[in-house]
């Protein structure tokens, strides 16, 4: 059987999937996105600079591997459009992509009526007509990809929306879609049977999570998620293959963020959260909102483990923590005065919960673009050993720069 790698964020999202995912597709043949649409922010920093990649899988940016994009996901046509152009625009070679004739479209109603129903405001949806799609899908109104080459159903069903919402040209719309038919005609296909003969075949095959598990629809913080399946369970649901994994690898922050509303026990309103948000670089990359910035909760991450299965954590931003004297970590929750170290169901019981920390030596020493595990200082090494005790599974990749190379790797995720 062939190895496959899943790739997903065990925190709230921005964990520092598109470096990761970049360097394990350097030995990959397909790159397969399963979740999500344009809410994705995937950056990469390589030899061409940085790219933040939104709906075409990061493995695409080699040559030699095809992204996939699979049915699980909701596409937008004029962002992918858009980003295909930005790729071009840094004279990166054209991403050879393969798009499941299944997916379903987001369409510009999408948009308006996330707007009108004020999600964004009331959950921290990103205004990219994310939810409206899939529950477009869900209550059997959606529109596929395959759908284009029914003109009659499409104009039928883009006249329905501009009644029902407005804000947008149906005709214009329609004449863009045919036109989208067109262009993508050869990029789109059968990706369930290709990632399954690819697999079968003994290719090697990257599964590229969006989001994060606190944000996955079931088994995050509900109703703070987003609406699709970001666990690894979103593999087989979203593509229809039942891989064989190698390593199923939770990508962590070496503390914790989270963008909009929400519960985030660990959420630090002094010096300290600011600290790591100027020094993570933590704004918000299309908004420039200011990412909720907090010390490393441990509770979480041990439960995002057992949902997911880890293999193994991907440690990232790890080169953020320097220069603190004092490192705290999550162990446990104090809930009513009842010391727990369950991650509760209910987001209302964990917006009362107070994390209950530990304190861990910090380090002064930049470790910018350190390689190589040994040359850390000792109080680092510590920190990544507390971590790989508590979750119960080894950090095989350590993140310590924002470029791929700026990774420190403990262990070969294929084998
Ligand atoms: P994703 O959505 O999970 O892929 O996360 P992002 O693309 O938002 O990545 C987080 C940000 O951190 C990006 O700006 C990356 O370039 C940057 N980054 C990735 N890894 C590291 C790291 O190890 N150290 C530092 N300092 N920055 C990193």
């Amino acid at each position: 059987m062939a190895p496959a790698v899943a790739v997903i964020g065990a925190q709230w999202g921005d964990e520092a999937k598109g470096k990761i995912v970049h360097f394990l597709a350097k030995d990959a043949d397909l790159c397969v996105r399963f979740n999500g649409g344009p809410n994705a922010g995937h950056t990469v920093v390589d030899q061409y600079g940085e790219i933040r990649l939104h709906q075409v899988p990061v493995g695409a940016l080699y040559p030699h591997c095809l992204g996939v994009l699979a049915q699980g996901m909701v596409l937008d046509l004029w962002a992918l459009r858009e980003e295909l152009s930005a790729l071009k625009a840094q004279r990166r070679p054209d991403p050879k992509i393969l798009i499941s004739e299944r997916i379903h479209l987001i369409l510009p109603f999408h948009k308006v009526r996330e707007e009108r129903e004020g999600a964004a405001d009331r959950i921290g949806t990103t205004r990219r007509g994310i939810g409206p799609a899939y529950e477009d899908r869900a209550s059997r109104r959606g529109l596929r990809f395959l759908d284009l080459t029914n003109e009659e159903l499409l104009r039928e069903r883009i006249l329905a929306d501009h009644k029902t919402w407005g804000g947008f040209d149906p005709e214009q719309v329609l004449a863009e879609l045919l036109l989208f038919r067109e262009e993508f005609e050869k990029s789109v296909g059968d990706a369930q049977g290709r990632i399954a003969s690819a697999l079968a075949s003994g290719k090697k095959v990257v599964f590229e999570g969006a989001q994060g598990t606190l944000l996955d629809v079931d088994f995050g913080t509900y109703p703070y998620v987003t609406s699709s399946k970001t666990t690894v369970h979103g593999i087989p649901w979203g593509t229809g293959v039942w891989p064989e994994f190698s390593a199923v690898l939770g990508v962590a922050k070496a503390y914790t963020t989270r963008v909009g509303a929400g519960p985030l026990p660990t959420e630090d309103h002094t010096h300290f959260g600011e600290k790591l948000r100027e020094a993570g670089r933590e704004y918000g990359a299309t908004t420039g909102r200011p990412r909720r910035c907090g010390w490393l909760d441990l509770v979480a991450l041990r439960y995002a483990q057992k949902i997911n299965g880890f293999t193994h954590l991907a440690l990232t931003k790890l080169d953020v923590l320097s220069g603190f004297s004092e490192l705290r970590v999550a162990v446990a929750y104090r809930l009513e005065e009842r010391r727990t170290e369950q991650f509760p169901a209910s987001s209302w019981e964990l917006m009362r919960a107070e994390p209950v920390y530990e304190s861990l030596p910090g380090w002064e020493k930049d470790i910018q673009g350190v390689r190589d595990f040994g040359k850390l200082p000792r109080e680092a090494r510590d920190y990544v050993r507390f971590v790989e005790e508590a979750v119960g599974v080894p950090v095989a990749l350590i993140g310590t720069g924002p470029r791929t190379e700026d990774l420190i790797v403990r262990e070969d995720l294929w084998s």
